[in-house]
């Protein structure tokens, strides 16, 4: 069988038979790797505790028919506050499952979307405990940039139905802002009078939008955000995910479900 090495983030696993384990990881070259580690679950296992999720991962593999083979695997950088943390880790997860659901093994691949997912997971494991605000913060962050990676970014200075140059509207200050999830962005006067089911923006929200989209991360964590325009830009992102990419991952409805 030939071999490859490869670095990779570990993304999901989970048992198979007595004692191995699938392991679904994103690599640094921006592919999905499917690969069965033998006999890892065995007390005594050459693996010990390396494949845990959230760790990046040196890889040596063996190219199988349906899964590879983890021959050997070392740990780069392992991410060991997020599973100390219950919403650490439930945000890592949903990162772990949006791009899982949406990546396939074989299909383009993205070394941007292994550098964010990389960033986001450091980000997360930095921040303090419990600290939910930040986590939505870099929560956002995770989505604006990868919708703009996967090439499903909104429009934000055009109307997304008439595509009509919306001038200003970073300064708007009493405005309403039309949004769009459907028709991808924001929308004119005319066309949201036209439209139904649109979300209402203030200028507030609309800044932060556009910040995401324009920031990098270490000049977007220090971003000022009230608690209300966040919320409304979470819950705008996390439905524009779901519309458009058909990522209907559980874990945001359990976030409802506890009103975060
Ligand atoms: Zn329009």
């Amino acid at each position: 069988m030939p071999s490859y090495k490869a670095k990779a983030i570990i993304l999901k696993s989970y048992k198979l038979g007595e004692s191995d384990k699938i392991v679904k990881m994103y690599s640094q070259d921006g592919d999905i790797i499917n690969a069965v580690a033998k006999s890892a679950r065995k007390i005594r296992s050459k693996f010990g505790g390396r494949l845990e999720l959230f760790n990046l991962v040196d890889l040596e593999l063996s190219t199988g028919r349906n899964l590879d083979i983890i021959n050997q695997v070392e740990i780069i950088k392992s991410f060991k506050n997020i599973a100390l943390d219950f919403y650490k880790f439930v945000f890592c997860e949903i990162i772990s499952k949006i791009i899982l659901k949406t990546q396939v093994s074989g299909g383009d691949s993205s070394p941007l979307l292994f550098k964010l997912i990389y960033a986001c997971f450091n980000e997360i494991n930095n921040l303090d405990p419990e600290d939910v605000v930040s986590l939505k913060k870099t929560m956002c962050f995770f989505g604006i940039k990868f919708l703009r990676i996967t090439g499903y970014v909104p429009l934000l200075e055009n109307c997304s139905k008439c595509n009509q140059e919306l001038k200003n509207l970073y300064s708007f200050h009493k405005d309403k802002i039309y949004f769009s999830v459907k028709y991808g962005g924001i929308l004119c006067r005319k066309c949201a009078d036209s439209s139904g089911g649109m979300e209402v923006l203030g200028a507030s929200d609309y800044r932060f939008l556009y910040d995401l989209f324009n920031l990098k991360l270490e000049d977007f964590r220090d971003l000022e955000v009230s608690l209300p325009t966040l919320k409304r830009v979470y819950k705008l992102i996390e439905n524009y995910i779901i519309y458009h990419t058909e990522c209907n991952v559980e874990s945001f409805k359990y976030f409802k479900k506890i009103g975060l």
